[in-house]
């Protein structure tokens, strides 16, 4: 497996506190915590999503075996932040992966479903359409309409930093 010296360095200059990410010591609490393992891990054949790799993969500056793998090795996670919270090293997980996601959109292989939640974020500024049904349940619960958004002070903001263009 070869290893790629740059991608190394910028995990490390991406994490917070970079001293700490070194001090993984692949205990796998954060994989026996993750909801996103639990539900897609075959432990017969020990395929599925599993944060504990992401890391090591990410400290060894193995790139490609996290880049090549299918799209759940990085896009399963949810952000659920459980992983943070469980970690004995204190090593935010969750922006190493981000740091990973953003880097597979710069490359362009991100997974369909990112690429059409943000293009309905784009033309309705919501991530969730809204839906007759919620909408007479909120009236029901003498909840009040939920505003409409300005899509385009939406639309502006996400012109401002390029996200307009990564969309396919
Ligand atoms: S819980 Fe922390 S120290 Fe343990 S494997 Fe996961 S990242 Fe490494
Ligand atoms: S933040 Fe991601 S990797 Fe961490 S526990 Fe949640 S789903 Fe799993």
């Amino acid at each position: 497996m070869a290893i790629d010296f740059e991608f190394r360095k910028q995990v490390m200059d991406h994490h917070i506190g970079s001293e700490v990410i070194k001090y993984c010591y692949q205990c796998s609490r954060c994989a026996d915590n993750c909801p996103v393992t639990a539900v897609t891990t075959d432990f017969y054949t020990t395929t599925g999503y599993n944060p504990r790799s992401n890391i090591l993969n990410a400290l060894l500056g193995y790139k490609d075996a996290i880049f090549a793998a299918d799209e759940l090795a990085i896009w399963g996670c949810t952000v659920c932040d459980t992983c943070d919270e469980v970690c004995p090293q204190n090593i935010e997980l969750t922006e190493v992966f981000t740091f990973l996601k953003n880097q597979s959109i710069a490359q362009g292989k991100g997974p369909d479903f990112i690429y059409a939640q943000a293009k309905a974020v784009f033309d309705s500024a919501k991530a969730i359409p809204s839906q007759p049904a919620i909408e007479r349940r909120r009236q029901q619960m003498g909840l009040p309409a939920v505003a409409a958004p300005d899509v385009n002070e939406v639309q502006t903001l996400l012109k401002n930093i390029g996200a307009d263009k990564k969309l396919k």
